[in-house]
């Protein structure tokens, strides 16, 4: 059974009602444009709890100045038939489509920033989108207090999101245990993404050049992490479209030729589109 809540109310209503029926509440958020990648998160959700919720909220406080926030792809008709194939593979389960009506929904009181993450929100992505994770981390705690998620789902396709997240939640000690699930790709390689709408077929081919590069930094992590370090240097110096390509450890401190537990993290820009992936690397 599908249900769709829009306003705040309709949640606090059912939390008084699962007061008594105790059900716990799997929660993945979106910002929409919905593909197998959010899909995948909302399953797991189902199967591990007893009722799925997914958020669909374009949210505006983590686009910065000049960022696709108007033309970003709004899609719920489509949105909508995705969740609903779920439905059939979960008939004991109810799912929530969260659809807030309105921004004042998430922001009643104005876009307070609730907690900045010091050490990794200003590198990586955090380096070309200065107030992006502020912007992502203010509407997950928002929509985690709307919720009430007992388990939260998210991509390790936005790896650094999910550290942030991970350690906002730990620090603020917020009853939730935060999920993060493997990158799910294209057949090609290509990592599932709403942007890739943006992409035309010749900058889809082109996009291949992210996956295949963080594959090349990987096989030359196996060597050394010099090595590594002068394919990233060779490769960002000789192509303009690499906003990063880095090596990190997987808590995305600096790497050390004694680091193990690695995640090799690039940004590539094509035209407007900044496509991001990553690998994560266990080195013997
Ligand atoms: P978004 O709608 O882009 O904000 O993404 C919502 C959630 O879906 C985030 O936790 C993303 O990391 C996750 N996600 C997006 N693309 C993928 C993917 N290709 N594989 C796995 N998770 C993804």
């Amino acid at each position: 059974m599908i249900e769709i809540f829009k306003t705040e109310k309709e949640f606090m209503d059912f939390h008084l009602q699962n007061e008594i029926n105790n059900q716990s509440i799997g929660f993945a958020p979106t910002m929409g444009n919905l593909h197998t990648g959010h899909i995948t998160l909302l399953a797991k959700a189902l199967q591990e709890n007893d009722i799925g919720v997914i958020s669909i909220f374009v949210n505006p406080t983590q686009f910065g100045v000049g960022e696709d926030l108007n033309q970003y792809p709004r899609t719920w008709n489509q949105d909508l038939e995705k969740i609903a194939s779920l439905e059939s593979k979960y008939p004991d389960k109810k799912i929530i489509i969260f659809y807030p009506e309105s921004e004042q929904v998430i922001y009643p009181h104005g876009k307070e920033t609730t907690y900045s993450h010091k050490r990794l929100s200003g590198i990586l992505e955090g380096k070309v989108r200065s107030t992006h994770f502020d912007g992502v981390t203010t509407v997950v705690k928002r929509l985690f207090e709307i919720v009430k998620p007992d388990k939260a789902y998210f991509g390790k396709k936005d790896y650094q999101q999910q550290i942030i997240i991970k350690d906002m939640v730990q620090e603020l000690n917020l009853p939730v245990s935060v999920i993060a699930l493997p990158i799910v790709r294209e057949q090609s390689g290509l990592a599932m993404s709403s942007r890739n709408n943006y992409l035309s077929l010749q900058e889809k081919e082109q996009a291949l050049t992210l996956y295949h590069s963080l594959n090349e930094v990987t096989k030359a992590l196996s060597i050394s992490l010099q090595e590594a370090k002068k394919l990233i240097s060779q490769k960002t110096e000789s192509d303009s479209n690499w906003n990063y390509l880095e090596v990190r450890t997987k808590k995305l401190e600096v790497a050390h030729s004694d680091s193990k537990e690695l995640v090799v993290l690039g940004n590539y820009q094509l035209g407007k589109t900044r496509l991001l992936d990553n690998i994560e690397v266990q080195l013997q």
